[in-house]
């Protein structure tokens, strides 16, 4: 059993205030929103970071996107836009080390990011 944050919530073991679940994907909103929408897609295996997928997970990723946009409509975001994207490694912002999407909403962003 992995000790992982992120693994422990999609068990169940840590609260959340759970968005989606299915036999292979989680999501769940994210403890300090940065946006009014704030929710984070995960994967139950447990991969550290985008650097440590293989051709094996191609279509996992493949679902974490679509279930992204699928969230996204049903929060109303998909005419307004919305963000989605993951941190990887510290210098970009990686503080739990359990590959995650931000899908973020229902304010403007800025571009380039800080
Ligand atoms: P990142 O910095 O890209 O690794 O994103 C990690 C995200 O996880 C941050 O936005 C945190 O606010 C969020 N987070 C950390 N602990 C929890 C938790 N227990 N429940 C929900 N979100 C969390
Ligand atoms: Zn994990």
């Amino acid at each position: 059993m992995e000790e992982c944050l992120f693994c422990k919530i999609a068990r169940g073991e840590i609260p959340c205030r759970e968005v989606y679940a299915d036999e292979e994907l989680f999501a769940f909103e994210d403890i300090n929103p940065q946006a009014p929408t704030h929710v984070l897609i995960i994967p139950r295996k447990h991969i550290p970071t985008l650097n440590d997928l293989g051709e094996e997970d191609t279509a996992l990723l493949g679902r974490i996107v679509l279930r992204a946009s699928e969230i996204a409509r049903e929060k109303g975001l998909h005419k307004q836009g919305f963000r989605l994207n993951a941190n990887c490694l510290e210098s970009a912002g990686q503080s739990v080390f359990h590959l995650h999407f931000h899908l973020l909403g229902g304010r403007p962003f800025g571009w380039p990011p800080g």
